[in-house]
C-alpha cells in the first residue's frame, strides 16, 4: 500500500487509475463520470477529462501546482472539475486525495436538493451530524468549486445538487472507502423512508461518535 505523503511516481499514477476502476467496479460510479486526484508534494495529479478508466494510462494524468501558480503538465486536458480538486487539497492539508463521482443514491437525494441527516452513526466519518448539499452550478465552473469548498469547510464529503457527490481522503484508499460509505448511507436513508419515518440521531449522540470514529479504519501512513 502506498504511504503518504505521496510523490509523483508511476506507482501513484497507477494507484489513481486503479482507484477509478475499482470505483466503477463497485457500482458507485459509471462510465467517465467522476474524477480522482492525489496530492504529490506541492502538486496535484488528476485524471484527464473524459477518458474511459480502462483506457487511461499513467502518463495521461495531469500534474498541476497546488498553489495555482504555474502551468499544468501533461498531454491531456485535466478533469473539468480540477478547480474543486485543487481548492479542497489547498484547504485540507491533512487530506491527500479527492474522489468525485455520480453515485446513484447520492445523486437521487441531490436531485431532490436534500442533505443526509444523522440517520446513522456513520454520518460522523464525514465530520459532523450531516452530509451537506452544495448548490447547483455548471459542472467544471469556478462557482461550483467555491460552493463545494465552502460546503465542505467542516466536512469531508458533500452532495452536489443535481450532480453527484465528492469526498476527501487521508489516502486514496480512504477516499474510496468514504465515498462507498456515503453511497450506502444515501441508499439506506432513501430505503428507510420508503418503509416508515427515519429516526434521526441527536447532536449529543453524534458528538459521542465523532471522537470514536476519528481513528477508525486503515492507518493513513
Ligand atoms: P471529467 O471527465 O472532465 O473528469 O468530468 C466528469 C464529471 O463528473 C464532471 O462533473
Ligand atoms: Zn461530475
Amino acid at each position: 500500500m502506498l504511504k503518504t505523503p505521496y510523490s509523483d511516481t508511476l506507482e501513484l499514477r497507477q494507484s489513481i487509475i486503479d482507484t477509478c476502476i475499482e470505483m466503477n467496479r463497485r457500482g458507485i460510479n459509471q462510465g467517465t463520470s467522476g474524477n480522482i486526484s492525489a496530492r504529490a508534494g506541492d502538486r496535484m495529479l488528476i485524471t484527464p477529462s473524459g477518458v474511459p478508466y480502462d483506457r487511461m494510462t499513467p502518463e495521461m494524468l495531469v500534474s498541476m501546482p497546488i498553489d495555482g501558480k504555474g502551468d499544468p503538465e501533461g498531454d491531456f486536458p485535466p478533469s473539468t472539475e480540477w478547480q474543486f480538486h485543487l481548492a479542497l487539497l489547498r484547504a485540507k492539508p491533512e487530506m491527500h486525495a479527492v474522489v468525485h463521482a455520480h453515485p446513484v443514491h447520492c445523486t437521487a437525494l441531490a436531485i431532490n436538493r436534500e442533505e443526509i441527516p444523522a440517520c446513522h452513526y456513520m454520518i460522523a466519518i464525514f465530520g459532523g451530524n450531516s452530509v451537506p448539499l452544495a448548490g447547483y452550478s455548471l459542472f467544471g465552473s469556478e462557482d461550483l468549486a467555491d460552493d463545494v469548498t465552502n460546503t465542505m469547510r467542516e466536512r469531508s464529503g458533500c452532495l452536489m445538487a443535481n450532480h453527484g457527490a465528492v469526498v476527501v481522503g487521508e489516502t486514496l484508499e480512504k477516499g474510496l472507502w468514504r465515498l462507498e460509505e456515503l453511497e450506502v448511507l444515501a441508499k439506506a436513508y432513501i430505503l428507510s423512508r420508503t418503509i416508515g419515518t427515519p429516526h434521526i440521531l441527536g447532536d449529543d449522540e453524534i458528538g459521542a461518535v465523532l471522537g470514536a470514529v476519528k481513528n477508525y479504519g486503515l492507518k493513513t501512513t
